[in-house]
């Protein structure tokens, strides 16, 4: 008699195929790609990736597995950038890039209903015939399901919101299998606990999102992109915040510091500008409101020493910059070819930007790493791209060292370690010193609630 004990996930990889067929795979270079996200966590491979199509399909998976207690790791595109879908107590990798189809628009409530694998590029794509869009832009080709799990925003959300704002509710699968609706499709409403935000930002660790129902907006009559470069730091960040300060309803405020400038002229092949501290900028609304707002911003900018202000209205000259400025992250990498980037992600109040800003600038100094600056300063949101040669322990934890400066300052100013990427394993330490202990107490009990066997997604958000 064969007496070796089958695990646990041997008994779901055995029993899925009646509901997956062959859509949930050991294949090995399957697994590498699921090992990791954009991040430098060391990768762990799953036991094996399910290809889900539909939201029973999902539903019976999570069911099985939590019989079995086997843990379940949600995947978009993998574009996260703080280990959040490193399986790091094996399991499942669950796949939902392929569950990508609009459901639904409504161009008369401009809303629409997706399923959480389509991504904000190929939403834009959908709507632009019904003159809609839906503006939550990450710099990535990252799923909409991944963007709710984790909280994320980009270079819009000074005017739109993050992807908070912009989700009327979701339907999620629950660690036992059960599936709920988080609202209605009301644009607001008062009517008890709010799942969908508790949802939003949980990083799969409550339930699976398997639709999702947007806010949507009208494409502006006109809009304008403006670039302004200035002699310091500090003079840029002035200007933003007098600009957030007098009201003007800036669409995007991006500020790049002159080494990601430079990189970014390399990268983008950007003619035209120097090396310089750089807001790029650009405003929505009618022809009259949008030239209005374009000067004055331009003469705040001019009093804080800018020059150069250009604005254009022609869309390929406004795609070509803003392409850059989404690029800014790979063009940051390109200045260390074979070395990797690792981001960093404080967020403060707007009238403390200039001291976390500059204060991050000095910490990049004396830790001699090059580390541009770039950031969704409307939102007082910053990121440093450290670069590393390699991924040695040493190397990485210096780079960390740098990234727990920036982050402690921060919080010393009344901000947050993470404004959008979320905390995965790499921002777990800093949870007690941000939200305190009882705080804490509270979201693990929220956690022990929904999930009460602890598959979903182990080891991410808290340490233990
Ligand atoms: C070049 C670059 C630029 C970036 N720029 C930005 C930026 O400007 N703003 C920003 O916010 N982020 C940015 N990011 C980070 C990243 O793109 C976002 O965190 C994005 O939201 C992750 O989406 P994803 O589909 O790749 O999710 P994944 O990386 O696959 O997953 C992220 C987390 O969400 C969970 N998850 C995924 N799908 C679901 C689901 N359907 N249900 C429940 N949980 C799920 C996973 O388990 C994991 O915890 C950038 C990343 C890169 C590489």
């Amino acid at each position: 008699m064969n007496n070796i004990a089958t695990r646990p996930v041997d008994t779901v990889i055995a029993a899925a195929p009646e509901f997956l067929a062959d859509r949930i795979t050991v294949n090995d270079a399957l697994r590498q790609q699921h090992a990791r996200g954009e991040d430098t966590s060391t990768p762990t491979l799953p036991d094996a990736v399910a290809f889900v199509e539909t939201t029973e399909e999902v539903s019976r998976l999570l069911a099985l597995c939590n019989q079995h207690g086997v843990p379940v790791v949600a995947f978009g595109a993998g574009t996260s950038l703080e280990g959040h879908v490193n399986p790091v107590r094996g399991g499942i990798s669950v796949d939902l890039s392929r569950m990508n189809q609009v459901l639904e628009v409504s161009a008369e409530d401009m809303d629409c209903l997706i399923e959480p694998g389509v991504t904000r590029q190929q939403l834009n794509e959908y709507l632009r015939d019904q003159g809609l869009f839906f503006p939550v832009d990450p710099g990535s080709h990252c799923t909409i399901g991944g963007m709710c799990a984790t909280r994320a925003s980009g270079t819009n959300a000074v005017r739109y919101g993050t992807i908070r704002e912009n989700v009327l509710s979701l339907e999620v699968v629950l660690a036992d299998g059960r599936v709920i609706n988080t609202g209605s499709r009301a644009r607001k409403a008062s009517n008890g606990y709010d799942l969908t935000r508790l949802l939003i930002g949980s990083e799969g660790t409550l339930g699976i999102i398997t639709k999702v129902r947007l806010r949507l907006h009208g494409i502006p009559e006109a809009m304008s992109a403006a670039v302004c470069q200035f002699p310091t730091l500090a003079s840029a960040v002035e200007t933003v915040i007098t600009v957030l300060q007098m009201g003007i309803p800036v669409a995007r405020i991006e500020l790049l510091d002159e080494v990601q400038m430079q990189a970014c002229i390399a990268y983008s092949k950007l003619e035209g500008y120097g090396a310089q501290p750089t807001l790029f900028l650009e405003f929505h609304g009618t022809k009259a409101s949008v030239a209005e707002q374009a000067q004055s911003v331009e003469a705040v900018a001019v009093e804080n020493g800018g020059s150069g202000f250009a604005w254009a209205t022609d869309a390929d000259h406004r795609n070509r910059l803003w392409k850059a400025r989404h690029d800014a992250y790979w063009a940051a990498v390109a200045m260390k070819p074979g070395g990797r980037g690792i981001a960093t992600d404080v967020c403060v109040p707007i009238s403390r930007l200039a001291e976390a800003l500059l204060g991050a600038k000095d910490d990049i100094e004396q830790s001699g790493f090059s580390a541009p600056i770039v950031g969704h300063v409307g939102d007082g949101n910053f990121h440093t791209v450290i670069l590393v040669e390699n991924e040695e322990p040493a190397t990485l934890a210096a780079a960390w060292e740098l990234d727990k400066k920036i982050v402690h300052r921060a919080l010393a100013l009344g901000g947050t370690c993470s404004g959008e990427h979320g905390i995965g394993l790499g921002k777990r330490e800093f949870l007690e010193a941000e939200h305190g202990l009882e705080a804490l107490a509270v979201m693990r009990s929220v956690k022990q609630a929904l999930d009460p066997r602890g598959i979903l997604n182990p080891g991410k958000i808290f340490r233990n």
